[in-house]
């Protein structure tokens, strides 16, 4: 099969809206957003063997590879618009390529993206994804605007995606279906992005661990933070891990997760018990991250932990 009959079959889908003017199959795609918005991008490289694990369901892969991208757009609170894609691919397989693109367009068209362009090129296996978003002029969230007396919230579970990396590399016992699909197949949390606009000052999406996350507002903030274990949205599957391997920290190191970590003023807080999101800290102007855990009060340090009372 040529390039462009790959390109054609698998790749080349009619556009859901006008914001696309011109879709594949020219020099360049023509974008058009909407009168009074800023647009917001972001790119993700996964290579094999380093960002997932030869073998891969491929359906899950065009998934996951969409889905960290629709991740980074919510957690500025922009809406998906377009996306790209440069595909290496170390030879043309029919059937991998038919179950990536499906597992790519459902979430796709669910959250009504249109696929613009990218490139294809024979090499080891590697999937770039760049996602473009619309969000009203000057409104995005951004990591930098935490404020003192700000609480601390979560859009879902934390370390469940960690888990499963430690099930499919057999570093435990502890079986959970979902924390796989949760590591394989994770939502972005768009809709909730979109609605935080006028309801949060700062946010972050959890790709690299709640600490190392959370770290990035505070450092942008120019504040620290104090968090609560009792308050920790953690599975009995990842409580589990924590008895059988006495590791507590795995659920705040572990990446993947892709919820949304924001900081909401005490004057909106009301509002977001609607939106099942989990309270788990607050802002303060003393720097750092600490956690209460029990009588112990611990700094959670970039560069590791540190037990100071
Ligand atoms: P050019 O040589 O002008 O850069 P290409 O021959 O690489 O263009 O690609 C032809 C068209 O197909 C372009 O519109 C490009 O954006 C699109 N395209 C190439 N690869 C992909 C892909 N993996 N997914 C979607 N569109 C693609
Ligand atoms: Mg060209």
């Amino acid at each position: 099969m040529e390039e462009f009959e790959l390109i054609w079959r698998f790749f080349d889908r009619p556009a859901q809206g006008t914001a696309t003017v011109l879709s594949v199959g020219d020099d360049c795609a023509l974008l058009r957003p909407d009168a009074g918005y800023d647009v917001a991008v972001t790119v993700d490289t996964m290579v094999e063997g380093v960002h997932f694990f030869e073998g891969t369901n491929a359906e899950r892969l065009g998934h996951k590879a969409l889905a960290v991208n629709l991740s980074d757009l919510a957690a500025m609170g922009a809406i998906p618009r377009w996306v790209t894609l440069a595909l290496t691919l170390p030879s043309v397989d029919e059937s991998w390529l038919a179950s990536f693109s499906k597992g790519f367009f459902e979430l796709a068209r669910w959250h009504r993206v249109d696929l613009i362009g990218g490139d294809t090129t024979r090499g080891p296996l590697s999937i770039t994804v760049q996602a473009m978003g619309q969000v009203k002029r000057g409104k995005a969230l951004r990591r930098s605007d935490a404020k003192v007396g700000d609480g601390i919230y979560l859009s879902g579970q934390l370390g469940l995606a960690g888990l499963g990396l430690k099930l499919l590399s057999n570093q435990t016992q502890v079986f959970d279906p979902e924390a796989i699909q949760k590591l394989e197949k994770p939502e972005p949390r768009v809709d909730l992005g979109m609605r935080l606009l006028n309801i949060a000052n700062a946010c972050i999406d959890v790709s690299d661990g709640l600490a190392a996350d959370l770290n990035h507002i505070l450092t942008a903030s120019k504040v620290g933070a104090t968090l609560e274990w009792r308050c920790l949205p953690l599975s009995n599957s990842v409580l589990a891990y924590i008895d059988e391997s006495g590791d507590w920290s795995m659920p705040l190191v572990s990446g993947d997760d892709y919820e949304l970590c924001f900081t909401v003023p005490a004057k909106h807080e009301a509002e977001l018990e609607a939106l099942g999101c989990i309270r788990i800290g607050s802002i303060e102007a003393d720097p750092g991250l600490r956690l209460v855990k029990g009588s112990q009060l611990i700094e959670l340090s970039p560069g590791g932990f540190n037990h100071f009372i």
